[in-house]
């Protein structure tokens, strides 16, 4: 079975400081970042995605010590925050799963990274993993 309604939108990595982990990736693997630094004030954060093989990686900076990302790197020191899957329409899909009882961090869906439509969902939803909904 292939679930074709769904795909990966990125994957996103929680660092410290956005400049020393993207050398370090290239140092590491040889993987360029690309596309322009963005800054996102909603989530306190700045980021940059790389693209390895088709898959892309959000890279997440806190540029706050009140960002969700900063608490996240307090605890756990960075690594991969959360997975992001596109949907076609977020709004549809938040209403069907708030219907289902699902446990939902945004029951809205808000601006994100490239003027995309985001909702996150709660961990305890998807097995402790932190989901976001993307429509592009
Ligand atoms: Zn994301």
């Amino acid at each position: 079975m292939t679930n074709e309604n769904y795909s990966i939108a990125h994957i996103a990595v929680a660092v410290p400081e956005l400049q020393s982990a993207l050398q370090n990736i290239e140092k590491v693997l040889g993987l360029k970042a690309g596309g322009p630094i963005e800054e996102v004030a909603d989530q306190k954060v700045k980021l940059q995605f790389v693209d390895i093989g088709g898959v892309r990686f959000e890279f997440l900076e806190p540029t706050s010590t009140d960002s969700p990302i900063s608490k996240f790197i307090d605890k756990r020191g960075g690594g991969i925050h959360h997975v992001a899957i596109r949907v076609k329409d977020i709004d549809a899909k938040l209403a069907e799963l708030k219907a289902k009882g699902v446990a939902l961090i945004d029951e809205k869906a808000r601006i994100g990274a490239e003027g995309c439509k985001i909702a996150f969902l709660h961990p305890k939803a998807c097995g402790g993993i932190l989901v976001e909904l993307v429509q592009e």
